[in-house]
């Protein structure tokens, strides 16, 4: 079964074993950041709908885990835009918690939309919540995230801490710097001061490390990067070392031979294998660019069996390769 909505998992950071499923199905989103990698935003919206019914969603959901593949350490809301704009997040929340009982949920979102009581609600359903806040500066927040005209900052600012006071789980948020677009230091000063009263568990300060929909969207230096987190990580109020790493036991790797499989009677024969890790690839590099080491760790699957799915890409004329800091990550072409 080729899925369109689950895709992973990928080694987070911030995650561990990260299972991802997709809300919008395509690029709709609120915003349509500089950074994106992704790609650019084809729907640029703040309305809410069901860009992808929940039964789909957990159609697939159900179909992977049948298929035996190791349990995640999270399942984890993102995919290829805002998922907070599909109206089924909550019930999408629910259903994953029917089908993975023991496996914690979490959701990256942009924040736009947290004003809305509804979105909170829903949001509040889950286990962990990834809030990114790039700049409350409102000229830098146009530059840097682009959003549609009706986000507003303050509205946004006062959604997150809104939400805070009504989540009991855990809120980790990320702030993600450009140099020239955010990096100011009147964005650091509001940060710091925004930050100290919103009681995140964690606060993460991060650049690109992948490329973005701009050329002129570069990381920052090293040094702006240590000075930002030196001021802005110790306001996080959360348990000290909170690292939100896996599970104990929780990061076991996947099977890759079928037959150990439970569910599934045959070895792959090795054509079966390949069109297999190609789908897989293909899945993955669709929502984020990556490179063949981190493709094969995520996937855990061969290099070898990686190069020879990137190459079948290649050929089809669907890669798009980019080299970044030294290294070559491979995304799906659009269009
Ligand atoms: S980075 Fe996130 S918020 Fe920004 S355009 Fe991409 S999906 Fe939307």
């Amino acid at each position: 079964m080729a899925y369109r909505y689950v895709f992973g998992p990928v080694r987070s950071g911030r995650l561990g074993l990260s299972l991802g499923l997709d809300l919008t199905g395509d690029t709709v989103c609120t915003m349509d950041c500089v950074y994106c990698e992704v790609g650019r935003t084809t729907c640029l919206t703040t309305q809410r709908k069901p860009y992808v019914p929940a039964q789909d969603i957990l159609d697939e959901l159900a179909h992977w885990k049948e298929q035996a593949h190791q349990e995640p350490d999270y399942v984890t809301l993102g995919g290829k835009g805002e998922p907070t704009l599909n109206s089924d997040m909550g019930a999408v929340i629910q259903g994953i918690r029917r089908i993975f009982p023991h496996t914690p949920v979490a959701v990256l979102t942009n924040s736009t939309l947290l004003h809305d009581p509804q979105v909170r609600r829903e949001l509040a359903l889950a286990d962990a919540v990834l809030p990114s806040l790039d700049s409350l500066v409102p000229a830098e927040l146009r530059r840097v995230n682009r959003p549609h005209p009706e986000v507003d900052l303050s509205a946004l600012a006062q959604g997150l801490l809104d939400f805070r006071k009504e989540f009991t789980g855990r809120l980790l948020l990320e702030v993600l710097l450009v140099a020239g677009y955010n990096d100011s230091d009147a964005n650091l000063a509001l940060l710091r001061q925004f930050i100290a009263g919103l009681g995140a568990d964690r606060v993460d300060v991060v650049t690109m490390t992948r490329p973005g929909t701009l050329a002129s969207a570069s990381p920052v230096c090293d040094e702006t990067l240590a000075r930002w987190r030196a001021t802005l990580a110790p306001l996080a109020t959360g348990r000290p070392g909170d690292t939100t790493t896996p599970r104990p036991g929780g990061a076991r790797q996947f099977s890759t031979d079928a037959a150990s499989a439970p569910g599934q009677g045959h070895p792959p024969r090795p054509a079966d294998a390949d069109s297999a890790a190609q789908e897989r690839v293909t899945a993955s590099i669709e929502r984020r660019p990556q490179t063949a080491a981190q493709l094969a760790q995520a996937l855990d699957l061969p290099p070898e069996a990686v190069r020879r799915a990137l190459e079948a890409l290649a050929t089809q004329g669907r890669l798009r390769t980019t080299a970044s800091g030294g290294d070559a990550y491979h995304a799906l072409r659009q269009g």
